[in-house]
């Protein structure tokens, strides 16, 4: 029997969703397909999720009175971003259901305390330091710390922001100092293959199902293309759906949560880091898999039973930044459309800009091959370089 924490929500129950982007606008169109009703918490207006929620609270993210009235409208509260403060919510904790939970959002918004997760709960990760302060440098350097290095603020990083190299050992105080006095975290530089992530989706009766991994390639630190399955033997893609399910229980997920791996050289996994929503390498489950990333996410904040993540086909996913718009204008649409087993998705954020997340293109095909020389030809359409891999 399900207790009060546990109920399952139905439709139209409402469904609270702290921020405004494209997360949240693609989680809102699978929740209001399904019957469910969105109110989005979000000062920018208007945004991504304007024109697809009932209902937009104007309001800072930590407001409390913006917070009140989410909680009040809402049956369940979700977020579709990390950067947003756990003690304004925690204000919240006993009025309705929060999913994933403060605690898991807490850990995954600052590296510090994700890292220390993940090694002192058994999680192979990149060997680390956390710098506090200059004696922490003095100490690195008096150890054998393998270097090169990446040196990471502790709080607010994404799409490589908050990130230094430190190739030699020599380079590391002048790092620090650059980070004037910001918490941080030193990481060795894993020789990866390349990059993966892994999607996993629980509800809070327990059940917990994931995606076919992903091969994620970036550029200029921002993802660019997704292929999903990623072409790995069984064994390999077996072991990192376990190391990813296991992450999830061990947490206590409840809702989504993406983990970002790197596959070493010696054809080990360790874990980069998470995100307790739906992830960007994610995008292509809309039309790729059986259940999308978003109506999953939306079932299991609603401890419903989850659907299945089955693929298709194999499928891509071509990430569309400002700079893509601004050049292509109108033409971009059709470009998409004249091409088979292609489908567009564009979030209405306004003002393209170079290195904004404007949209994202689909891609299906009979087998891996086909499908890569599909991409390849539709990036050289759309005007963007070869794939270059990481
Ligand atoms: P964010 O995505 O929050 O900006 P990440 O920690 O995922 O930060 O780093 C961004 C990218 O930088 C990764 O996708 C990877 O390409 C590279 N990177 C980060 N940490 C390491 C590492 N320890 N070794 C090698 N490459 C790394
Ligand atoms: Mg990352």
């Amino acid at each position: 029997m399900a207790t009060s924490t546990q109920k399952r929500l139905a439709p139209p129950a409402v469904i609270g969703i702290i921020g405004g982007g494209q997360l949240g606008r693609m989680s809102a169109l699978a929740a209001r397909a399904m019957g469910y009703r969105v109110v989005v918490l979000e000062p920018k207006v208007p945004c991504a999720c304007t024109p697809v929620v009932e209902e937009q609270i104007e309001a800072a993210y930590d407001d409390p009175t913006g917070l009140e009235k989410l909680f009040s409208i809402a049956d369940v509260v979700t977020f579709e971003f990390e950067n947003i403060q756990k003690e304004p919510l925690d204000a919240f904790a006993g009025r309705k259901p929060i999913r994933p939970s403060p605690a898991i959002l807490s850990i995954a918004q600052n590296r510090e305390r994700e890292k220390n997760y993940f090694s002192d709960s058994g999680f192979p990760v990149a060997p680390f330091r956390v710098i506090a302060d200059d004696g922490d440098v003095e100490k690195i350097l008096a150890e054998d710390f393998p270097f090169p290095a990446i040196l990471k603020t502790a709080d607010f990083g994404y799409d490589g922001k908050g990130q230094v190299s430190v190739q030699h050992p020599s380079d590391l105080r002048e790092a620090w100092r650059s980070f004037e006095g910001a918490r941080a975290v030193l990481e060795k530089r894993i020789a990866f293959q390349a990059e993966y992530s892994v999607i996993v989706a629980r509800n809070p009766a327990g059940e917990c199902v994931s995606y076919p991994l992903c091969r994620n390639i970036h550029r200029d630190h921002i993802l660019d293309v997704t292929f999903s399955p990623a072409e790995l033997s069984e064994g390999q893609s077996a072991q990192a759906k376990d190391l990813c399910e296991n992450l999830a229980v061990s947490l206590g997920l409840e809702g989504i949560l993406v983990i970002e791996l790197f596959l070493t050289r010696e054809g080990e996994w360790i874990i980069n880091e998470v995100a307790p929503r739906p992830h960007n390498s994610g995008h292509f489950s809309i039309d790729g898999s059986e259940t999308s990333q978003f109506e999953n996410h939306i079932r299991a904040v609603c401890n419903q039973p989850l659907g299945s993540t089955a693929s298709l086909s194999p499928s891509a996913m071509q990430n569309l930044l400002g700079e893509t718009l601004l050049e292509q204008g109108d033409d971009l649409a059709e470009t998409v459309f004249s091409t088979e087993r292609a489908h567009l998705h564009l979030y209405d954020k306004g003002e393209a800009k170079p290195g904004r997340k404007m949209g994202h293109i689909n891609l299906a095909a009979e087998e891996g091959q086909s499908l890569r020389e599909k991409v390849g030809k539709l990036r050289k359409s759309l005007g963007l370089p070869p794939i270059t891999e990481d």
